[in-house]
């Protein structure tokens, strides 16, 4: 990793900016009726038709510049049921897209002062818009591979032994960056890894004119029969790369959620596990952003809003260890 590495300036977004562009609740809540309802206008439920709409005072709603009817542009998002602050949200969002090793609740409990529970959910929440399941990787090239987390902490876990329930198996599939495009990567926490479950996700994912590179592991075996070519490295011989036949690629991105879970989050449970995936994904899928990333995930919120609200299910924050 190249550490003078700067962001170009199209690309920075910095503390500065983000208090300049958003000052308080107002410019936020501004902001998301804007990116939700261009130009203000939407369709009023009693007109039945587009109409313009203001801004309340003192009061998060728009109102129908004809009839009256009232809006919230919060309605439909993750902030909608949340009685913190817009601009707080705006600023768990500003620094879950900042950093590249996670953010951790505890961090924002410190920084603002919300409770720790709510600083979890604030940021479980955030996670949820950032999956992206019907991503297609395009990739010619491309590394598969898996990894398991949980179970027995020590070292970097290596495939588990039979009957080792504790572990969860995560498969991952990365393109390989060429010079125009940073490669992007999927990764998938899975109840088994059998060759089968192998097959199903090299069929949804991988365009069956890319090569892939793996290593021997028998699940893999059949991958050939599937894609254009099917290339693999002998790690139980000790060798790591032959040319080009390597699975460097997806190895660092296991490296940098691994340092991420174990030194943010310390602990992620099972049934958390593949939102922490789809987060530091979607980062490094997007680590040509910049800073822009924030951007990105505030696109979200809206896009996602259309969706039936993620309603909260009485989940509590013990799974992840506070520290
Ligand atoms: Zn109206």
């Amino acid at each position: 990793m190249n550490r003078y590495q700067t962001i170009p300036k199209h690309l920075r977004y910095t503390i500065n900016d983000f208090n300049r562009q958003f000052p308080d609740d107002a410019a936020c809540l501004e902001h998301l009726m804007q990116q939700r309802f261009p130009g203000n206008v939407t369709c009023c439920e009693k007109c039945q038709q587009e109409r313009k709409h203001y801004r309340i005072n003192g009061r998060p709603v728009y109102s129908c510049d004809h009839c009256g009817t009232q809006i919230s542009p919060m309605a439909g998002t993750i902030f909608e049921h949340s009685s913190t602050s817009l601009r707080l949200w705006y600023y768990a969002m500003y620094l879950m897209a900042s950093t590249r090793c996670g953010i951790s609740a505890k961090q924002i409990q410190r920084e603002t002062g919300v409770t720790y529970k709510t600083a979890w959910r604030m940021f479980r929440q955030i996670r949820s818009l950032l999956s992206e399941p019907d991503m297609q990787l395009e990739g010619s090239a491309v590394e598969m591979d898996e990894t398991y987390y949980g179970g027995r902490a020590k070292g970097r876990s290596g495939r588990p032994m039979r009957g080792d329930k504790q572990k969860t198996p995560v498969i991952g599939i990365v393109e390989r960056s060429t010079k125009h495009k940073v490669g992007r990567v999927k990764a998938m926490a899975t109840p088994d890894v059998s060759a089968d479950r192998v097959m199903g996700i090299v069929q949804e994912h991988i365009l069956p004119k890319s090569t892939v590179f793996t290593d021997e592991f028998l699940i893999y075996d059949r991958l050939g029969a599937r894609v254009k070519e099917h290339r693999r490295i002998n790690h139980s011989s000790k060798v790591y790369v032959m040319g080009d036949v390597h699975t460097n690629t997806i190895e660092g991105f296991w490296s940098l959620v691994k340092r991420g879970i174990g030194g943010v989050y310390h602990q992620v449970s099972q049934k958390y596990l593949q939102s922490y995936l789809d987060e530091y994904s979607f980062r490094y899928n997007r680590r040509d952003y910049g800073n822009l990333i924030f951007t990105e995930i505030l696109k979200r919120v809206s896009s996602q809003a259309a969706l039936p609200a993620a309603k909260d299910r009485g989940m509590t924050p013990s799974q992840e260890v506070p520290f």
